[in-house]
This record gives structure tokens, C-alpha cells and sequence, in this order.
């Protein structure tokens, strides 16, 4: 779906490319003035020949009066709410977009520490994959979000605190805007600008194109990958992720650990050992069962030191969707099958992120950005408020 933008964000590679091609920056500037917009205050508004100037002489006089004709703006988005937690652990804040359209950014910390924290971006607003359980699904896709705009939500939350770690787990299906979020993390590990190490990246896909997860290798072949995958089995995931239909489980698994694997092979000397992330979103009476558990383990059992499961407890939202929670008992015992039985990493996660929700937010379908899975010990309800995106984020 296009919008209609009028204003460029200084982070938008599309805009910055053009600069250079047109001679307007040579690449050192174009380096250097991204250098500056993402050291100096998030500034909202219009931007000024003298304020480019004055944040980056070295672009100089002409290029800055450029920025200011073609309308280039630090941030093209505006915050309208922000929000922490009581414990002090997620911060969430709202953008309204320059369309008007709203998205969500969280900030997720390990305690109330703040040197080591995620932010969970947006890509896209709404989403087209329409999983079943998914509130964002419910939205439908509103438009896709520019490279400029997602690098935007980094700069604010990096702005509030040191920000370690990214993952595209918020609104959106990231391969479905393919092209914004390749350029959006290529900026993210640029050297000397926003100081993010690639495999601290992280990309959440529903995988509706095997393909695309293949392009991966070549784009991007360090960041780490998380599959949603929500079903042991091809039945169960037909019905409640759409998109499933056309892709063949098996299809999908030997891509994504395709991507694992070629990432081992290549990391092989320094000692890392990349994993996929598997997302299992529980669903009472629909995924929770110990056959379920059980078809589980033997159909990653090909790639178990390469899997590591995540188990999110569905939590339920104020949209009219049709799923109940799992019995706390059911989560354990899956757990227990993946984990004592068949040997696998598995964790059952709950979320941070339990801010209230508000008017705006309530526009979105009360929709949850991600939240920081963090481990539940056996015994203990997983917590949890009204959990709409599925994709899991991981610190
Ligand atoms: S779970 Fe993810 S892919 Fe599915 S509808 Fe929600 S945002 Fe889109």
C-alpha cells in the first residue's frame, strides 16, 4: 500500500544514495552526516539549511541548502506518547508517522538496568500476514514503513539510552518490506554511526516466502533469525497462520536452518555457534497438547543443536479472537516433553512490557509491541497483559 510523504528523513537510504549519485555528497560526507544526525538530539520538525550546516559543516553551505529544498528533516515522526513500566524494565512509546499513521517502539531492559537494553522495532503498520491470533494481523497492512522511518525508532530509543541489542519483532512482517528493512539494518552496522554489531540483530519472519529467507544469506548473513513457527505440524499451522498454506513446512525449516548452517560455516573459526530462534505461540486446545509437544521435537529433531524453542503463552487481547490462554499445567508439561525428553533448548518466555494501554494505543487494536522474553520458572503463570505480536524478542 503507498503513502504519500512529503518529508525525507536524513536516515532514509534511499534519499541518502540519491545525494550521493547526484554528486550533492560524496560518500565521505554522506558518512559524516549521518555520523552527526545520530550523535546530536533527535530533533523533530522542519530542518533548515543552518541547521544541517550547523550540526555537520562538512557536508557544506550548498548540500545543506539541498537538504533543506528537498524538505530532509531529522525525524519525520513525532512521539505522542510514552510510557515505562512500574518496574522500570520497558518503555514504550508511539509515533505518529508524518501520514498520520501510528506505530509502536519498546525499549526492554534486563532489570532496570539501562547499559545493555533491546529496542523492538516496527516495519511495517498493520500486517498482511494476518495470523490468526494476532491483533496486528486484524489491522490488514496500512503501509509499509521507509528505511529512514525505522532507523528513526533506534535513534530515539538509543537517545534515551545505550541500545545493544535490535530486533524487527514489532509491527509488521520485515521480509514482507524487504528492501527497507535490508537498508535499515546495513545502516544500523555501519561503522562510526550507530555502533550496532550484526549479530545483535535480530529479524522475527512468519516465513510466508522460503526465498526470501535464501536472499538473507547474501544480505544479510550475520544477523541473528527467528522463525514464528506456532505449530508442530502443517495441519494446525494452515489454520492459524494464513500464509502457511503455500509454503511446505519442511520447505520452510530446511531454509531457515539453511541460513543457520551457512552462518556456522562461515563463523566456524571464530568459535560462534549461531542458533534459530523457534517461536511457538501456546493456544489452549488448539497447539498445547503433549502430542503436539511430542510431533514438535520429531520434527525438529533433524536440527536440534541448531533450535532453540521459545514457548509464549498466548495472552489475550480486547479484538475478537476466538483463543484462550493454555493452562499453566499444559505449558509446563510441553516444556518439559521438548526440554527432559527430547533434549532440546527450550524456554517458556513471558513478556515484558505490561505498560497500560491508552487511547492511541487503543486505535491500534490494543496491539503489544514484542516484549523481551525473558524465562518463567516452572510453577509460575507466565505473566502477561494483552500480548497481540507473536514474534519473540531475545536479548
Ligand atoms: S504474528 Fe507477525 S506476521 Fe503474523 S499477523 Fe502478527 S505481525 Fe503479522
Amino acid at each position: 500500500m503507498s503513502r504519500r510523504l512529503e518529508w525525507q528523513s536524513v536516515f532514509d537510504e534511499v534519499l541518502l544514495r540519491g545525494l550521493v549519485v547526484e554528486g550533492i555528497l560524496s560518500t565521505e560526507k554522506r558518512a559524516k552526516l549521518l555520523v552527526a544526525a545520530a550523535s546530536v538530539p533527535p530533533r523533530e520538525g522542519a530542518c533548515d539549511a543552518a541547521y544541517w550546516f550547523g550540526i555537520c559543516p562538512d557536508v557544506g553551505r550548498a548540500a545543506a541548502h539541498v537538504l533543506e529544498e528537498r524538505s530532509v528533516r531529522h525525524m519525520t515522526s513525532r512521539v505522542i506518547h510514552i510510557e515505562t513500566t512500574s518496574k522500570g524494565d520497558t518503555t514504550k512509546f508511539v509515533t505518529e508517522l508524518q501520514d498520520g499513521l501510528k506505530i509502536e517502539t519498546c525499549i526492554m531492559r534486563k532489570g532496570t538496568t539501562r547499559t545493555r537494553s533491546t529496542v523492538c522495532v516496527s516495519c511495517q503498520v498493520g500486517c498482511s500476514m494476518a495470523c490468526k491470533f494476532c491483533a496486528t494481523g486484524t489491522l490488514g497492512l496500512l503501509g509499509n514503513l521507509t528505511s529512514g522511518e525505522i532507523i528513526e525508532q533506534f535513534v530515539r530509543a538509543n537517545a534515551l539510552e545505550p541500545i545493544r541489542n535490535v530486533v524487527y519483532m514489532g509491527m509488521g512482517e520485515p521480509l514482507a518490506n524487504y528492501a527497507a528493512v535490508i537498508s535499515s539494518i546495513h545502516q544500523l552496522c555501519e561503522q562510526k554511526v550507530h555502533h550496532v554489531a550484526p549479530h545483535r540483530i535480530t529479524l522475527s519472519t512468519v516465513g510466508f516466502d522460503p526465498r526470501l529467507i535464501e536472499d538473507l544469506i547474501n544480505d544479510v548473513p550475520d544477523v541473528s533469525l527467528a522463525l514464528s513457527l506456532h505449530a508442530p505440524n502443517q495441519l494446525i499451522r494452515d489454520q492459524i497462520v494464513p500464509t502457511s498454506t503455500k509454503v511446505p513446512l519442511h520447505s520452510l525449516l530446511k531454509a531457515a536452518f539453511q541460513f543457520v548452517d551457512y552462518q556456522r560455516a562461515l563463523s566456524a573459526k571464530k568459535g560462534k555457534r549461531q542458533m534459530l530462534f523457534i517461536e511457538y505461540c501456546m493456544l489452549r486446545n488448539v497447539n498445547d497438547s503433549e502430542n503436539c509437544a511430542k510431533e514438535l521435537a520429531q520434527l525438529l529433531k533433524p536440527w536440534k543443536d541448531r533450535a532453540i524453542i521459545n514457548l509464549i503463552p498466548y495472552n489475550p487481547t480486547d479484538v475478537s479472537i476466538d483463543f484462550e490462554p493454555p493452562d499453566q499445567t499444559a505449558v509446563w508439561r510441553f516444556h518439559h516433553i521438548l526440554k527432559s525428553d527430547h533434549g532440546f533448548q527450550a524456554f517458556v518466555r513471558q513478556e515484558h512490557g505490561q505498560v497500560r494501554t491508552y487511547s492511541c494505543h487503543r486505535a491500534l487494536k490494543q496491539r503489544q509491541v514484542g516484549g523481551k522474553a525473558t524465562e518463567s520458572k516452572p510453577g509460575t503463570a507466565p505473566r502477561g497483559g494483552a500480548r497481540i505480536r507473536m514474534h519473540h524478542a531475545r536479548t
